[in-house]
């Protein structure tokens, strides 16, 4: 090799591995508020970087010597779901295989062989599609969030607050009448023996997690008939609210707390936000799988789960604040701490069974539908068991501690999502919700108002200061599933409510 080949296969490397490292540094730069730990962007970077360079070495001799097309084929692919996606992943994958071959047999009849040609088309075409990309994914993006304001409280005493909401949870006398394989007298003597009382009244006041969560941890009623917020307004409002700009949390700051986030896992919902979260817990992942569940949904295979995202149990949530109290204590962090953990089960999909052997992420029973009911059984028999297990760890570790178990809605097979006109079985399944909780003797009751989700936080404040609180009245509200009607259940369904 001569010094001007060397020189230019030098060049070809260099530019190669800098480009493909583009499309990581623009996901770097448009989610650094949510990505804790970004060190796995920058291994990815490093790694895609490498390979970059190590396929123009090997062209390098071949006829196929154009560095350009590897640099193009990278940024192709690594812009191409937010391009293209979403849709389903076989699809996906087609096209992205037949436009990239056509847009090569283009390149190749439009500017020949010549290599700067080929450079400057590559170029151009990878800034097209990174442009549009980026247009793509901060359009309609809504604004930094405004921290929300919240009257302090003149805390009397702070021990610290867990806060797990297990998503589709149901209430005992549910899983009494309608999965009798589920034993929830053993599950409420194992949670009583840790401290907690569960409850046989509680209540939820919105169908859907997207207003239900948010409707806890404001404290008020969020959306009604007369101003729906239609799913788009509800998803953004629930991943802002569920992130840590809520009145609980900001209540609970003013008094002195320190918030800790715990991601959803599954599905990458309501990743941590550093702009509220004080601590972002992620379990004890090897790898932090929002981010690279952001990474991976670059790619054209992103419309399927990333493979290394270990959905969250009370197991692995319990695991990263056992850790993160120990790490808090080393570095001299007295604050009292509120944690908040959505998981998502026992709501599908299904992972688990009575035993809490691993099933299938994503295969089985992927859906709410009937023939999948003894898996949601058995997937709940299997939550109760986890979470007696990490209960019995967590009050171990923190004797004083406050903890919630809730739910953001019961159990549900087949709702017809019309509002107004779901059948008693539908408001009965699904407003009745799991409650179990450990709380000083001071603001335990059977005050019903208590038990009914959007009074949460009016009952963490009574904790903490002995004042007692104005209940919210409990009402129910029945949504469609976009989320734009809303409607009030009915005063004669209300009584399905009650306790059986
Ligand atoms: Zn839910």
């Amino acid at each position: 090799m001569n010094t001007t080949d060397r020189r230019r296969v030098v060049r070809d490397v260099v530019v190669a591995a800098a480009a493909t490292v583009v499309p990581l540094m623009l996901l770097l730069a448009t989610n650094a508020a949510q990505i804790a730990d970004t060190s796995l962007v920058w291994a990815t970077a490093a790694v895609a970087a490498v390979v970059a360079a190590l396929v123009v070495l090997a062209v390098r001799r071949t006829r196929v010597r154009q560095p350009g097309l590897v640099v193009g084929a990278f940024g192709y692919t690594f812009f191409f779901n937010s391009f293209f996606g979403p849709g389903p992943l076989a699809a996906r994958l087609a096209l992205w295989l037949v436009m990239g071959l056509v847009a090569v047999v283009v390149l190749r009849v439009l500017v020949g062989e010549g290599e700067r040609s080929q450079w400057a088309v590559a170029g151009v075409l990878t800034a097209v599609v990174a442009v549009c990309a980026v247009l793509g994914t901060t359009s309609g993006e809504p604004s930094a969030p405004e921290a929300i304001a919240f009257e302090s409280v003149d805390a009397v005493r702070r021990p610290n607050i867990y806060v797990f909401v297990l998503d589709g949870l149901a209430r005992p006398d549910v899983y009494r009448e309608e999965f009798p394989t589920v034993d929830v007298e053993a599950m409420a003597d194992n949670l009583a023996e840790h401290g907690f009382d569960t409850s046989e009244i509680a209540t939820v006041n919105y169908s859907r997690t997207h207003i239900s969560l948010p409707s806890m941890l404001m404290g008020e009623y969020q959306t009604t008939a007369e101003a729906p917020l239609g799913l788009d307004g509800e998803w953004a409002y629930a991943t802002e609210t569920m992130g840590g700009n809520n009145r609980l949390v900001s209540m609970l700051r003013t008094a002195g707390y320190s918030y800790w986030h715990s991601e959803s896992g599954q599905w990458g919902h309501f990743p941590c936000d550093r702009s509220f979260a004080d601590r972002c817990l992620n379990g004890d992942q090897s790898i932090e799988p929002e981010t690279a569940s952001a990474i991976w949904s670059l790619t054209p295979f992103g419309g399927a789960p990333w493979p290394g995202l270990r959905p969250q149990d009370p197991t692995t949530v319990v695991d990263s604040v056992l850790a993160a109290r120990a790490e808090a204590e080393r570095s001299g962090d007295e604050r009292p701490v509120v944690m908040l953990s959505h998981i998502i089960s026992p709501h599908h999909p299904y992972r688990f069974d009575a035993d809490c052997g691993s099933m299938h992420v994503g295969t089985l029973g992927d859906g709410w539908q009937d023939e999948y009911r003894q898996l949601y059984a058995d997937q709940t028999t299997c939550l109760f068991r986890q979470l007696d297990e990490s209960m019995e760890r967590l009050i171990a570790d923190d004797p004083e501690a406050i903890v919630l178990l809730l739910s953001d809605h019961g159990s549900q097979f087949g709702i017809d999502w019309v509002p107004g006109e779901w059948s008693d079985t539908d408001v009965r399944r699904r407003f009745t919700s799991f409650r179990s909780v450990r709380l000083p003797e001071s603001c335990s009751t059977d005050e019903p108002r208590a038990h009914t989700l959007v009074n949460v936080s009016r009952l963490l404040a009574w904790c903490l200061t002995d004042e007692p609180p104005e209940w919210l009245d409990s009402v129910q509200y029945t949504q469609n599933y976009h989320g734009n009607r809303v409607s009030a259940v009915p005063d004669h369904q209300r009584s399905l409510l009650d306790p059986r």
